[in-house]
């Protein structure tokens, strides 16, 4: 935050007055815990909302491409996998359950199925789960390393 203050400062030339306010504006005020957990889902940046949270598949970005915001300090560790496993779990075995009392489909189905279903459904989530759990701890001021 004060690495973005200071890089508007210097950067900008002495006529780009309103320029600086606003990023330090944007930079001062701190968005409301549904905007950032919004801002989570979509992987965007909980400060700005404009750059990634998360680089290559499920690594955060040392700060954001946009307005300069630390977040590689930030360290989400298992939370995301937990949580990633009960919406994902909440949604199959469901399915799977409703499937086999409504079309019963052989055992070799259910086994290709479900599991090829599960995955795919695990590698979509837990991104979203990621940038969910980084932005909640952005939001709260943990980095992870609290006792
Ligand atoms: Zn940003």
């Amino acid at each position: 935050m004060a690495a973005t203050l200071l890089r508007a400062l210097f950067a900008a030339p002495a006529c780009a007055y309103s320029s600086v306010m606003e990023t330090i504006e944007a930079v001062a005020v701190k968005p409301s815990l549904s905007r950032t957990l919004w801002r989570g889902l979509l992987r965007s940046c909980p400060q700005c909302g404009g750059g990634r949270t998360l680089h290559s598949y499920l690594k955060v970005k040392p700060a954001c491409s946009e307005c300069g915001e630390a977040l590689g300090h930030i360290r989400a560790d298992d939370f995301p996998p937990y949580l990633t496993i009960i919406i994902v779990g909440h949604i199959i075995v469901p399915l799977l359950l409703l499937s086999e009392r409504t079309f019963s489909p052989p055992t070799w189905v259910q086994m290709t199925v479900w599991p090829l279903a599960s995955l795919a459904l695990l590698l979509m989530v837990l991104p979203v789960c990621k940038g969910f759990c980084v932005n909640l701890m952005w939001h709260l001021g943990l980095k992870g390393d609290e006792r």
